[in-house]
């Protein structure tokens, strides 16, 4: 069965689902998204990316076409129509299509809206037991990092390469400091035991598994050190992992090759995966 897409206002069959090649979001990247995670057909921590999905198309002056709460039930009856257990929702939202192709924003031209949906079982991922390897390269991105732009080349290029090195991730180093992953926050676990992860700010998007990972780590009494680090701490460090709307909690056992301790996921990791996946299943919406 073909999977069902929405597409401005219509729920048609993904191989149906089409923009015009005049839309902003393909030719100058002038557009937003969002992923949340589904678990058991229900959205995980939705409402954090859809106040993110405000924030960014806030920050680049982009009306939403509908609102929020009107989102919120096109990504469910998406769900419903795709009979979703256990994926995602990706959803973008562009600046339209123009006749014109001027750079500045065109005038009365109502954004595009779509959103589609995809099958991964996230809990029981295997990679979850093994922990992955991640490279580390130069963070070549934009400086305005903060806002969930569809502008991910920089992106697409570090993942290429940790494809091509057997990684699953890349980490983006920025004057020493690890910035983030190319898809998702990354933490480390000191020696003494501190949670580390990078402090929100333009050179990182704000995860909402992060914030949600840093709260409840506070909630269970473990310290969480807000700053950035370099890939020498992490080398040096117990654990290692990152955070995503779709990977939750996923232990990181080698950086370029370098064993993080013995090359295992650690306790910690593991812990943090548990806490996770328990509040994703007792606040999924
Ligand atoms: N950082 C970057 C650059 C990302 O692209 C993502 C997710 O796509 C994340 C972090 C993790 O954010 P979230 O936890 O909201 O999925």
């Amino acid at each position: 069965m073909d999977q069902i897409a929405y597409v401005n206002g219509s729920f048609v069959p993904l191989s149906e689902a089409k923009v015009s090649v005049l839309d902003r979001g393909f030719l100058f990247a002038d557009g937003i998204y969002e992923v949340a995670a589904v678990l058991d057909g229900k959205l995980i921590d939705n409402a954090s990316h859809l106040a993110r999905l405000e924030r960014s198309v806030g920050e680049i002056a982009l009306a939403l076409p509908e609102t929020i709460a009107r989102i919120e039930e096109i990504q469910k009856e998406l769900v419903k129509r795709n009979a979703l257990i256990n994926g995602m929702v990706y959803l973008e939202v562009t600046r339209g299509a123009d006749k014109s192709r001027d750079f500045a924003f065109p005038k009365g031209v109502k954004p595009t809206l779509i959103m589609f949906t995809s099958v991964k079982n996230i809990v029981d991922a295997p990679s979850a037991k093994t922990g992955i390897d991640v490279i580390t390269l130069p963070d070549i991105r934009w400086v305005r990092r903060d806002i969930k732009s569809v502008a991910l080349l920089a992106q697409v290029l570090a993942k290429q390469a940790a494809a091509e090195a057997g990684a699953a991730e890349a980490w983006m180093i920025e004057d020493g400091k690890v910035t983030e992953g190319g898809s998702s926050s990354a933490f480390i676990l000191t020696r003494d035991d501190v949670i580390v992860t990078r402090q929100n700010g333009s050179e990182i998007l704000p995860g909402c598994t992060r914030k949600a990972v840093v709260k409840l780590a506070e909630e269970h009494q473990l310290r969480v050190e807000e700053r950035a680090f370099s890939i020498d701490e992490a080398l040096a460090a117990k654990e290692a992992f990152i955070t995503s709307a779709t990977v939750f909690v996923q232990a990181v056992v080698r950086i370029d090759g370098k064993k993080i301790a013995d090359g295992k996921p650690g306790p910690m990791t593991n812990r943090l995966r548990q806490i996770y996946v328990d509040f994703a299943k007792a606040t999924a919406t």
